[in-house]
């Protein structure tokens, strides 16, 4: 399954790595434009959830009803050139209806690992992109991008009483999934708008420019983005800004930076939907810090609250002290204050997953949106 018309291949390749690695630290701004007429095709392939044990797993739509999601997913898409192809639709026992079951009693933070594991991996299509589709995750969830292990999309037909979903949350997922993080800026009904009142949910949706550039770079590595692991440049992130700024203009490019920085500067960048030719200027970069994005660029997966209490909660009390969380080096012991919202001097899973949800980076990963 090829990716992108042939012909196209050679240059599509040459313009992204102009604008993805970038210039000497001297040169001016780089002035790439993407040609949306090089369409680049991804191809999908669709696992319809089948459960005689659970309804809001068992899937009811037709082919031609996952076809015409599609179709409504693509007229958004074509602003940006880029085609999802279903490759297959795949029925698909679904493994594990009782975590599931589980899971929905307090869907936040439990229903996306519970949602993994009712997938077999052997079904999925490596080459490519995965959207497993449920019948109904309720109204907690309409759907969900899980980068790993297997950048895998969640979807369902319906959502709780709010009735049929609408193809413009498949469109928000695919969004996920070519690195596009939720808005910080743009808001006009971007597709990639957060959960909210100004959020309108219409048949097709807004990509900008720079959200172009970005999608476009992730759908040409053909498989689902992940997160990069990234270093901050500086202990203190009052220092980030000056660090990253070298030609001292009051605002931050990736060309800019040191050679071993850019890429944290890119993934900051990215995290705030601005495209490796773009620049934040110090107010929109206060702004990002305040929000409470991990200018670390730590990205939190699905079980990672579990994996806290694994780690930390050595009585096994499902609450976690200080004195248990004393690690210096840990994240929890690091955000203990920030985290503990009660101020009671104990951390809960919920207060965890509360604040991690507040995060920018965090809110990539967990489900919700
Ligand atoms: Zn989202």
């Amino acid at each position: 399954m090829l990716y992108m018309q042939t012909q196209s291949r050679t240059i599509l390749f040459a313009v992204a790595s102009l604008v993805f690695l970038p210039a000497a630290p001297c040169c001016t701004a780089q002035t790439e434009e993407v040609d949306i007429q090089k369409r680049i095709h991804l191809p999908v392939r669709v696992h319809r959830l089948q459960s005689d044990q659970d309804a809001r797993l068992n899937c009811s739509f037709t082919d031609d009803e996952i076809r015409e999601q599609f179709a409504a997913v693509n007229e958004t898409w074509v602003q940006a050139g880029i085609v999802w192809e279903i490759e297959s639709i795949v029925n698909s026992e679904a493994l594990a209806p009782e975590a599931f079951k589980t899971a929905m009693l307090n869907p936040r933070g439990n229903l996306a690992p519970a949602m993994v594991k009712n997938v077999g991996r052997d079904t999925l299509l490596s080459a490519g992109f995965n959207v497993v589709v449920a019948e109904d995750y309720g109204l907690g969830m309409g759907g969900v991008f899980i980068p790993a292990p297997d950048g895998l999309v969640f979807f369902a037909r319906k959502r709780g009483t709010r009735g049929e979903q609408k193809p413009v949350v498949l469109a928000h997922e695919l969004g996920h999934t070519l690195g596009l993080p939720h808005t910080v800026f743009e808001k006009k009904n971007n597709l990639m708008m957060g959960a909210g009142p100004s959020r309108v949910p219409t048949r097709t949706k807004p990509i900008t420019a720079s959200q172009i550039k970005i999608a476009r770079h992730y759908a040409m590595t053909g498989k689902p983005f992940s997160p990069p692991r990234v270093q901050s440049p500086v202990k203190n992130k009052e220092d980030l800004f000056e660090t990253l700024d070298t030609n001292h203009d009051g605002s931050i490019t990736v060309s800019e930076a040191k050679e071993e920085h850019r890429p944290f500067a890119l993934n900051f960048l990215r995290k705030a939907s601005r495209a490796p030719s773009d620049s934040l200027t110090r107010k929109q970069f206060d702004f990002i810090i305040q929000r409470g994005v991990n200018p670390g660029g730590r990205a939190y997966g699905p079980n990672v609250v579990p994996k806290i209490f694994a780690r930390f909660d050595r009585n096994n009390d499902d609450q976690l002290t200080r004195e248990e969380a004393n690690n210096k080096s840990s994240l929890v012991n690091r955000s203990f204050g920030k985290w503990d919202i009660d101020g009671d001097n104990i951390l809960t899973r919920e207060e965890i997953t509360t604040s991690l949800e507040k995060d920018h980076a965090a809110q990539e990963l967990l489900p919700g949106e």
